[in-house]
């Protein structure tokens, strides 16, 4: 794993949280992502070389609105950039990580995602991500 990438937070309004967040960190978010097949809305801000994704549920049976209902807003995952997805996949299922997504998905901000199970990572929602690099390349 390269560096953290991301650190995703689970908030109620994400129009209420980007404007705590922009108080908070002295700048504005750099966008606003949609990902319909998650149920989320999500907004991007860079502080140094790292980003804070906010993640707003769009429907009741986001993973992000189940998240919420039971353990309230916060930190929701912590995201880690890698060079080969699948390879790392496969290295950690070997090592005995259960990975959630085995074929790795289209997530947020132009990036191939997979998720660890937090129960095989003491509690913390791991996921994986990889920059997409041709662009149009797939969808
Ligand atoms: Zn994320």
């Amino acid at each position: 794993m390269n560096k953290i990438e991301h650190i995703g937070i689970a908030v109620h309004s994400l129009k209420n949280a980007n404007i705590l967040f922009e108080k908070l960190f002295g700048a504005s978010h750099y966008k606003i992502e949609a990902i319909e097949s998650e149920g989320v809305n999500t907004s991007f801000f860079m502080i140094g070389d790292t980003k804070i994704e906010l993640l707003e549920a769009t429907t009741e049976n986001s993973p992000i609105a189940k998240f919420i209902a039971k353990k309230g807003e916060g930190v929701h995952h912590i995201a880690f950039d890698v060079d080969d997805i699948n390879a790392e996949i496969e290295r950690l299922k070997s090592e005995g990580f259960r990975v959630l997504n085995e074929t790795p998905k289209k997530g947020a901000d132009n990036k191939l995602i997979a998720f660890l199970h937090p129960k095989s990572t003491n509690g913390v929602l791991i996921e994986l991500c990889q920059e997409i690099k041709l662009p149009s390349s797939d969808k």
